[in-house]
């Protein structure tokens, strides 16, 4: 049996929770709080970085910092995860999708013109499977436009365009440390980066359930209370320290899993065109081997695939529904334009197991079933 995924651990978590564990200080923004926050403010360069409980939890903050209402629209692709749309909806916002790119299965930033109305706040884009979204495009478009950027890089933390980490292109962004994501903090985690100043001192009160506490332990005032809307955004600091472990062992864990997505694509890219279509990175992207993902030539041929995979016990998945298909996202979405790829696309499409430990041995056998399934799927076909 290969699972589809096994959470990241190195084994230098192991002290930094025990630490957390003996030092009598376990809830938000302590010391390994503090760390994390610093080493992303050092790799990104941005004005802040707040560690939170999930990317879904800073993606709600970002919402309520772009002052997110009633009848507002927010355009993102179709072809996401729920969070995306659901942090946005929750202020009331309206969701305007826009059809993807078959090469990278991210927005197409030559549609997103098209969808900006009047009510237009924000554009939030996906960096599907860790590669980035056309952001030069998509930032001059944002700026002409008076409306603001938000990236969803659940996906792509050590990615980079154009030699930037993504993350640090919009006005803010969100990375998860999900346990299927490629940098964990022990199963649930997320972090909300910004780089527009001016969101800075506002994202500390939210995230204190409304209070400004956190100026408070600096000592620029001397008691604190309720100044604004917030919620409880803070992760614990277990959370903190297991992530804390991994920062300090993600040259690691990025050579190997770099080495499993290279061994994947060497052998299977004989199968393309013919059987397969295969990722493309563009040239302006270096990726982090997030995800490694192929398709098929239809939704028949995929479901024939993952039976012949799964009886050979590996854990090859699918994703994503499609938002605006869904019965939430019909209700409070609409497509702009064409569907040309999104629903196409993701039916054609199979995720493979790629996870921090996998041997090359099991990702060669891996590429054996996938050849067999693949060719003799399609030897049968009428
Ligand atoms: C994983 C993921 C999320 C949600 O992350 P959580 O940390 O589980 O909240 C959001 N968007 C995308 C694109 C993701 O892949």
């Amino acid at each position: 049996m290969i699972p589809f995924n096994k959470p990241p651990y190195t084994g230098n978590e192991d002290q930094y929770v025990m630490a957390a564990m003996r030092s009598h200080k376990m809830s938000g923004d302590g010391e390994f709080t503090l760390k994390c926050q610093a080493w992303f403010e050092n790799k990104l360069s941005c004005a802040k970085a707040l560690l939170t409980p999930s990317c879904t939890q800073a993606l709600e903050m970002a919402a309520i910092l772009l002052d997110v209402k009633e009848g507002d629209e927010v355009i993102m692709p179709s072809f996401t995860f729920v969070s995306t749309a659901n942090a946005f909806v929750l202020r009331g916002a309206k969701i305007v999708f826009v059809d993807i790119r078959p090469d990278t299965m991210n927005i197409n930033e030559e549609l997103i013109e098209a969808a900006i109305t009047d009510k237009t706040v924000a554009i939030v884009v996906v960096h599907y499977a860790g590669v980035s979204c056309e952001m030069d495009t998509i930032m001059d478009l944002a700026k002409r436009k008076n409306i603001f950027v938000i990236e969803d890089a659940a996906q792509g933390m050590l990615s980079y365009y154009k030699g930037r980490p993504l993350g640090s292109i919009g006005h803010m962004a969100a990375y998860s440390f999900h346990e299927t994501k490629n940098y964990t903090s022990g199963g649930e985690g997320g972090l909300l980066i910004i780089n527009d100043k001016q969101f800075v001192s506002r994202a500390e009160i939210i995230r204190e359930k409304g209070t400004n506490r956190s100026q408070f332990f600096r000592g620029v005032i001397d008691k604190y209370t309720w100044v604004d809307i917030g919620s409880s955004y803070l992760p614990g600091e277990l959370q903190a320290a297991y992530l804390y472990g991994q920062l300090g062992r993600v040259d690691e864990i990025s050579s190997a899993r770099n080495l499993i997505w290279k061994t994947y694509f060497e052998g299977l890219k004989d199968l393309a065109p013919a059987f397969i279509a295969l990722p493309s990175i563009p040239e302006s992207c270096v990726g982090n081997a997030h995800m490694f993902y192929l398709k098929l030539p239809d939704i028949k041929t995929r479901s024939d695939v993952l039976n012949r995979l799964s009886a050979a016990k590996i854990g090859a998945v699918f994703h994503y529904v499609p938002l605006h298909s869904s019965p939430a996202g019909k209700e409070l979405g609409r497509f702009n334009g064409a569907d040309i790829y999104t629903t196409k696309d993701s039916e054609r499409l199979i995720r493979l197991p790629v996870w921090f430990g996998m041997t090359l041995a099991e990702v060669q056998h891996v590429i054996g079933c996938v050849r067999t399934a693949v060719t003799e799927t399609s030897c049968t076909k009428d």
